[in-house]
C-alpha cells in the first residue's frame, strides 16, 4: 500500500525501512506533522502512518477521506489526536500500536527519578567545568520510601515492579484496579492517601476526559510535602501552572517530564537557535530541580523495532482484508 509516513524523523525512517523489507509497502517520508496545512501531502496514499503530536481532527480527517486514504496507522499507543468518531462517520479505519515495549517507557520513568533525585543532571554540569562541590547535592534514599503508581497498566507494572526492587513501598491508583499489580506486592490506596503517604508519584494513566488535570493544585496541596513528581505519560496530566507554584512554594520537592501539555510544535525538533515563546516552559526549565526530556520515554531499539513491524503489519492486515487485530475504534 502507499503510505505517507508524517513526522518523520531519521530514526523512523532507518526502522520503517528495515521493517518494511518484509511488508513491502511503499513509504513516502515527510517530516512535518499532519494538520490542516499540510494533509495535501496525504492525496493518493491509501494510509497514513502518523505520531504523537500529528493532528487527525475532524477536518483533518475529512480532507484525508477525500484524497483516498482508508487507514490512520499510529506509530504509539495514545490516540487522544484522532476523532475517531469522525473517522467512524468517514469509513476510515484507525489502528494503533497496543503493546510494544512497556520497559522503554518505565525504564526511562526510574532513569528520571533517580536523576532528579540524586541531582544527576547538577553533577553532569558541574563536574564538566571540574566543579566537584556537593553542596545542594543532597537526596534521599528509595529503599523505604513510599511511591505512587497512578495508572496500573503494562508500564505502571513495570515501574511499580523496578520500585518494588529498590524496596521501596509502592501504592497505586486505578480506575480498574488489576490483581496483577497487586500479585507484585504492591497494594491500591484511595487518592487521599497516597497525598498524605507518596515520596514519589508516578503517572502511567490515559488522558482522556477524566484524567486531564489529574495533578491540579487541590491535588497538590494535599501531597506530602517535598514530593516528586515524575510524568511520562501525557502533558496535559499535569496543570502545569499549578505545579509550578507548588515547585516555587517548596510543595513539590522535584519534577521530572518527559511529555508536556504544549508540547506540540515544540518536541521532536531543534529550536536551540530560537526563542522559546513559550512562557510556561522557560520557566519550569529555569527550576534546579526539574528535568525535562522530549518524549523520548519510547525511544529504545527494541520499542522502536516493534513500534514499526506492528504498524507496517497492521496496514498488510488492512490490505489484505484481515481483522485488524490493533484497530482502535469509537465507542
Ligand atoms: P495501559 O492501558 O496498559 O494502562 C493504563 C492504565 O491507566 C490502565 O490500567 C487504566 O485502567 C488506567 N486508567 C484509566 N483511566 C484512569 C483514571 N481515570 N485514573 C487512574 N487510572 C486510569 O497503558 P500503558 O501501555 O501502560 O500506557 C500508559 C500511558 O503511557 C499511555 O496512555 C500513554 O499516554 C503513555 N505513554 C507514553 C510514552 C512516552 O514515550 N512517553 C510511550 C508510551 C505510552
Amino acid at each position: 500500500m502507499e503510505i505517507a509516513v508524517f513526522s518523520a524523523k531519521p530514526y523512523d525512517r532507518e526502522y520503517l525501512d528495515a521493517a518494511n523489507a518484509e511488508a513491502g509497502h511503499h513509504l513516502k517520508y515527510f517530516e512535518v506533522p499532519l494538520d490542516s496545512t499540510t494533509v495535501g501531502l496525504a492525496a493518493g496514499h491509501d494510509a497514513v502512518c502518523i505520531f504523537v503530536n500529528d493532528r487527525a481532527d475532524a477536518a483533518v480527517l475529512e480532507a484525508l477521506g477525500q484524497g483516498g486514504t482508508r487507514l490512520v496507522a499510529l506509530r504509539c499507543t495514545g490516540f487522544n489526536n484522532v476523532d475517531l468518531k469522525a473517522a467512524q462517520g468517514l469509513g476510515i479505519k484507525v489502528v494503533r500500536v497496543v503493546d510494544y515495549s512497556p520497559n522503554s517507557v518505565a525504564e526511562h520513568a526510574v532513569a528520571l527519578l533517580m536523576a532528579i533525585n540524586r541531582k544527576i543532571h547538577r553533577a553532569y554540569n558541574r563536574t564538566r567545568d571540574f566543579n566537584f562541590s556537593l553542596d545542594g547535592l543532597m537526596g534521599f534514599d528509595m529503599c523505604g520510601k513510599t511511591v505512587a503508581v497512578i495508572g496500573t497498566g503494562k508500564i505502571g507494572r513495570v515501574f511499580a515492579r523496578i520500585m518494588l526492587g529498590f524496596g521501596c513501598n509502592v501504592i497505586g491508583y486505578d480506575k480498574f484496579p488489576s490483581p496483577e499489580f497487586e500479585a507484585l506486592g504492591a497494594r491500591y490506596a484511595e487518592p487521599g492517601e497516597i497525598g498524605e503517604c507518596a515520596d514519589t508519584i508516578s503517572l502511567h494513566c490515559p488522558l482522556t476526559p477524566g484524567t486531564h488535570h489529574i495533578i491540579d493544585a487541590d491535588m497538590l496541596s494535599r501531597a506530602k510535602r517535598g514530593a516528586l513528581l515524575i510524568n511520562t505519560s501525557r502533558g496535559a496530566l499535569i496543570d502545569t501552572e499549578a505545579v509550578i507554584d507548588a515547585l516555587r512554594s517548596g510543595q513539590l520537592g522535584g519534577l521530572a517530564l518527559d511529555v508536556y501539555e504544549q508540547e506540540a510544535g515544540l518536541f521532536f525538533r531543534d529550536l536551540s537557535g530560537t526563542i522559546i515563546t513559550d512562557d510556561v516552559l522557560q520557566r519550569l526549565i529555569t527550576f534546579p530541580n526539574v528535568i525535562v526530556t522530549g518524549h523520548q520515554a519510547f525511544l529504545t531499539r527494541e520499542a522502536v523495532t516493534t513500534i514499526c513491524e506492528t504498524t507496517l503489519r497492521s496496514v498488510t492486515e488492512f490490505e489484505t482484508g484481515k481483522p485488524l487485530t490493533n484497530e482502535v475504534s469509537a465507542s
